[in-house]
């Protein structure tokens, strides 16, 4: 049984812009929690200023804020748990430390970086731990004055965890069951820098998922191997019987080859890796995002909900609700998960289906008004409904419906040289003169009369389609001819004929 209130929390770093696997973590968070009926904590992990980006708290925010994704509380969201942001809650980390200190589970070390480098350099593969502490210079060689005379006298030190060598440590996790390491391959972790008084990134971590109640860490495969170490933390503090339940989800795959999903792929085969653009405040450069291309935020959701979780069904389709329904730690994969991003594209193109024109209409409108056209939001939505089954994005309309604003100044060589026969001219003629004569210019009364006059006259539907085609569009391009005339309207649907059976001859 899960406990009384499930309490997940994500947890990134501000170091750039979000890349779309902490998208997909973030996302999996969310809808473990709220199957659950538990809250989400939004936390931010910056003790480490040297890789601190300004701006990218903000981004991740605004991701979030964009895909639907809403946190219960945390930076920017309150919450009585706070502060959420680590580098504010420097006495918080400094008390637990000198708990591990007291309790005789960490030490003090004094090892300068070159006496460190030094050491590397001499002993291959050296490993600060069980097996060499005892010739470094720390606080279980050094005697306890000497301990105490250096850190009055300002000496900088940090604080290590003491590791006990030789044990099998457990990580139950949730997706990957029983997963098993010896004590022995760890070092004794830094977990505290007395140079700017902060905790790193492992003792942070947990003492705020412990002070945070939160009872389940679901992150990526890439904290699988931190896992043991923190299991250890958790003993040491005495805090294993309230220690989170930990899922580590399957690693977002290369869409092509092998290996982990990289900025690289995304420039390389052209898809966004970040959810939203990202203007780097350094270098000045922009990467792309989901939402800057153009794709529906239901649709980036769906898509990654897919990318390492799957319900057991054919259904592929869902709504966040649907996805909080379904939902289940235990039927993600271990395997990592292609990045298919043509998937993506399709999901896009699926949610412009159940969309409504009308939804989809105030994009297209926007679109249309950057290229100086000047049309109403219903004549938009008239096109939108005509044409949306084409595209994958609502951007990618523009090219294929200019035709129903703007008349064809040249004609397609091609389709002229295919569909415009010797008698097309005074077919055209005819054809304009029954249409001059329509009252009624509705899509529904010009099939009628035309398609009897075709018949009572002998004419090749298909010749004589073909060719109204040409003249109002300049290609062999578009739906259902009567739509456009339609919606062309009598006078510019004549005018367009005039003019092609003028150049064409
Ligand atoms: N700050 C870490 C990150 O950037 C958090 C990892 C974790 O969830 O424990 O992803």
């Amino acid at each position: 049984m899960l406990q009384d209130q499930v309490r997940v929390r994500f947890a990134p770093s501000p170091t750039g812009p979000l890349h779309i696997g902490g998208v997909r973590t973030a996302l999996y968070n969310y809808l473990f929690a709220r199957r659950h009926g538990g809250k989400v904590i939004f936390r931010i992990e910056d003790t480490d200023s040297t890789r601190f980006v300004p701006g990218a708290e903000a981004y991740i925010i605004e991701s979030f804020k964009w895909l639907g994704i809403d946190f219960d509380e945390g930076v920017s969201f309150g919450g009585d748990k706070g502060p959420y942001r680590q580098s504010e809650r420097k006495e918080i980390y400094q008390k637990y430390v000198k708990m591990l200190l007291d309790k005789g589970c960490a030490y003090y070390a004094f090892d300068t970086p070159e006496e460190l480098q030094k050491v590397r350099d001499e002993v291959k593969n050296f490993q600060y731990d069980a097996s060499t502490r005892g010739q470094m210079r720390n606080s279980l060689t050094l005697p306890i004055e000497e301990v105490n005379r250096l850190i009055e006298s300002g000496e900088q030190y940090v604080v290590r965890f003491k590791i006990e060598p030789g044990e099998n440590v457990h990580v139950n996790d949730l997706i990957r069951g029983d997963v098993v390491i010896n004590s022995s391959i760890l070092d004794d972790k830094v977990l505290y820098k007395s140079a700017d008084g902060l905790p790193t990134y492992h003792l942070a971590n947990i003492v705020d998922d412990h002070l945070m109640e939160i009872t389940h860490v679901i992150r990526g495969e890439e904290w699988l191997s931190s896992a043991p170490l923190h299991v250890l933390l958790y003993r040491a503090f005495g805090w294993e019987s309230t220690m989170p339940q930990f899922a580590h989800l399957p690693l977002l795959l290369k869409p092509d080859g092998k290996g982990k999903l990289s900025k690289r792929d995304g420039d390389r085969l052209g898809f966004p890796v970040f959810p939203l653009e990202w203007h780097d405040p350094q270098s000045g450069a922009v990467s792309a995002g989901y939402r800057e291309n153009g794709y529906f935020p239901e649709a980036v959701i769906n898509f990654l909900a897919l990318l390492g979780w799957n319900p057991g069904t054919e259904q592929e389709l869902f709504t966040m609700d649907e996805l909080i329904e379904q939902f289940d730690l235990s039927k993600c994969s271990k395997a990592g998960a292609k990045f298919d991003y043509l998937k993506g594209t399709w999901f896009n193109h699926e949610y412009i289906l159940k969309k409504s024109d009308e939804e989809i209409a105030p994009e297209f409108l926007k679109i249309l008004k950057e290229n100086s056209i000047e049309t109403t939001l219903e004549r938009a939505q008239q096109v939108v409904g005509m044409m949306k089954n084409r595209v994958n994005f609502v951007k990618e309309l523009w090219p294929l419906c200019k035709f129903f604003f703007v008349a064809p100044d040249s004609y397609d060589e091609k389709t002229v040289k295919k569909r415009w026969k010797e008698d097309s001219a005074a077919t055209m003629r005819r054809l304009r003169d029954v249409l001059a004569g329509l009252e009624d210019f509705s899509l529904a009364h010009q099939e009628e009369v035309v398609m009897k006059w075709i018949e009572e006259n002998g004419l090749h539907t298909g010749n004589v389609m073909n060719a109204f085609r040409l003249t109002l569009v300049g290609a062999g391009v578009g739906p259902h001819m009567f739509d456009i005339s339609a919606f062309l309207g009598k006078e510019e649907t004549l005018s367009r004929m005039e003019r092609a059976i003028n150049i064409l001859g």
